[in-house]
């Protein structure tokens, strides 16, 4: 295993499913079940050139969107 990149973090990182969220153009795009290298005691998160590449090949090509996710504007919820 993989020791955290973070200095002074003496993590290692594990395989993990995550969510990934990209921003484009002012749009939230979301990645669920994403293959990922998460520190298990900082959260550090890498994303392996693999995974980088699937995500890039989708956004190139995006196909059908399987779900929907929705979204909320934390700097509105701020200010009520
Ligand atoms: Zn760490």
């Amino acid at each position: 295993m993989k020791n955290c990149s973070i200095r002074s973090c003496l993590g290692q990182y594990e395989e993990k499913r995550i969510v990934h969220v990209v921003k484009r153009n002012g749009e939230v795009i979301v990645f669920d079940n994403v293959l990922a290298e998460v520190c298990a005691v900082c959260g550090d998160t890498l994303l392996p050139l693999s995974t980088v590449e699937a995500l890039e090949n989708i956004l190139m090509n995006p196909g059908k969107t399987l779900r929907t996710a929705p979204v909320y504007e934390m700097a509105e919820a701020a200010r009520a």
